[in-house]
């Protein structure tokens, strides 16, 4: 298989692409056989974040000046030439993440969809006049942050550093891009097609663990606005070392543990392709809006249940390069781990594993970091793989028999970034969307994100909205100022 060119990998610091000050590198290993594919430069010193965060604070008031179609014009190069190298940006991200081929394609067109969003929503960064006197000007402007850090989980790398990045660029930030440790590669190439598009400290990226890079990024003092998208017990370090280090807005877009409701009148084949696509089993179920906890009312529970196995246990698990593979390796040895003791305490907890949670058989999954999609039945609320994130391809099916219990279930967890709503009773899918506690809900649908409509958590799923204007506006502080006005005699 293919690698990744070393000399191709570098940092992007102030329009320089540049190895670590350490001169060490990092090894990126593709997930479906362990091989070597490119390395990056090593967990970034915190030399090398105060270059970037220098770079990023010298660059941003220029870009800030340079108004609003000035920047939108930016945004969309990137976005074109990003189009011009999305073949390899696929093949850097597939090898890289383990996430298969053909729903990956979407992934750069969906970063170039919200670069193109956002700079078209650039005149939309308005103030306010407010009638407060009669005799004065009350108006507000909105300023930007200046150096804004994004961080990146390894999911979806290329997608998450571009489309979220498009609104603090919109809005007259300059971005420090940390991307994830075990998929590294896309962001490098990013950094190539940046520098030729930004000036020189606009976008800069920095690679290394999160312990280290991460860290010294979060609290570097020159940076003002932070923004994750990770699991919750990052989340909540980051929220701690911000705060230790200084007063800064940060933005969560944290974990998941999702509910698909499913009330007696909805049509059983119609339920479980839904259930079994909505679990994302093409990126193997390292999906945060994954709806990982499949609540059937007893009605329709077998039928629904039977035939949700039948479609996992025929999911073509393999090479993520090709076309008619449905499902990859999970993205690392620490994931594959993670999945295998849930599969473990879902035996021990008393669930019942229907089919999946082993290795496949054959050759070619000898190495790399492979398990078949598992289905537990029988689960109940306090088992711990109906409570917390697995982030991997287990589904865990529960029985509920009348509403009450079917909300209780849904809300009985820490998480509450989706939900799903099968029903075909517009009284009964409000009024369930009302008392789920999940930021982003769809009623006979699943998965889906929409450009301009807000995506985000609450509970412990996060802080903040993303994909929206909301998020454009997020990038930004209100200033308000007051005009006394003479009076004319
Ligand atoms: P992770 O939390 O391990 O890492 C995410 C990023 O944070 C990585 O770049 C990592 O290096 C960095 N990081 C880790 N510790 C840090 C620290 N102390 N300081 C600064 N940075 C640090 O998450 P992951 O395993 O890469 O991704 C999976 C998680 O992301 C899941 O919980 C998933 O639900 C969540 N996720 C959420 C969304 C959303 O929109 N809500 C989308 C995708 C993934």
């Amino acid at each position: 298989m293919a690698t990744i060119a070393t000399d191709a990998c570098h940092m992007l610091i102030g329009g320089q692409l540049v190895e670590s000050e350490s001169g060490a590198w990092d090894e990126s290993l593709n997930p479906a056989n362990e091989e070597v594919i490119g390395r990056t430069p090593a967990a970034a010193t915190a030399a090398d974040i105060d270059k970037a965060a220098k770079a990023a604070e010298q660059a941003w008031p220029a870009w800030a000046a340079m108004g609003v179609s000035g920047r939108g014009e930016i945004l969309r190069t990137f976005g074109s030439r990003l189009l011009e190298r999305a073949d390899e940006l696929l093949h850097v991200e597939v090898m890289d993440t383990g996430n298969t081929i053909v729903p990956m394609r979407g992934d750069v067109r969906m970063g170039v969809d919200s670069l193109n969003y956002y700079a078209g929503l650039g005149h939309e960064l308005k103030g306010q006049t407010i009638p407060s006197t009669p005799g004065n000007l009350h108006l507000t402007v909105r300023e930007p942050y200046g150096v804004v850090a994004r961080i990146v989980p390894f999911n979806h790398p290329v997608m998450f550093a571009t489309a979220r990045t498009a609104a603090a660029l919109m809005a007259g930030n300059a971005v420090i891009i940390k991307p994830p440790e075990t998929s590294p590669l896309s962001a490098m190439v990013l950094a190539q097609i940046a520098r030729e598009v930004f000036p020189p400290g606009v976008l800069n990226i920095v690679t290394g663990s999160g312990a280290t890079a991460g860290d010294a990024l979060v609290r570097h003092p020159l940076v003002k606005r932070i923004a994750i998208i990770g699991s919750t017990a990052t989340g909540r370090a980051i929220q701690k070392a911000a705060a230790e280090s200084a007063v800064k807005h940060v933005t969560l877009e944290l974990g998941g543990k999702n509910p698909m409701i499913v009330f007696p009148d909805a049509d059983p084949d119609a339920v479980a392709k839904a259930a079994v696509a909505a679990m994302n089993f093409s990126w193997q179920g390292q999906s945060c809006g994954s709806t990982s906890r499949l609540l059937l009312h007893e009605s329709l529970h077998d039928q629904v249940l039977e035939r949700v196995v039948n479609l996992v246990s025929s999911i073509r698990v393999g090479d993520p390069l090709d076309e008619k593979t449905q499902m990859g390796p999970v993205n690392s040895a620490r994931q594959l781990a993670k999945v295998e003791k849930y599969v473990q305490l879902g035996k021990t907890e008393g669930a019942c594993l229907l089919t999946g949670g082993v290795r496949p058989e054959g050759s070619a999954f000898a190495r790399g970091y492979w398990i078949r999609p598992a289905v537990f039945a029988g689960v109940t609320t306090n088992m711990r793989i109906a409570k917390e994130e697995i982030f991997g391809p287990v589904l865990s099916v529960m029985r509920w028999s009348n509403v009450d219990e079917a909300i209780e279930m849904a809300n009985a967890v820490d998480y509450g970034l989706t939900a799903a709503i099968w029903t075909n009773d517009i009284n009964v899918a409000f009024s369930t969307a009302r008392r789920v506690r999940a930021g982003h809900q769809w009623i006979n649908g699943f998965g889906a994100h929409y450009l301009a409509v807000p995506f985000g958590g609450v509970k412990a799923s996060g802080v903040g909205r993303e994909e929206a204007l909301e998020e454009m506006l997020d990038y930004t502080e209100i200033k308000t100022i007051n005009v006394t006005l003479r009076r004319h005699a």
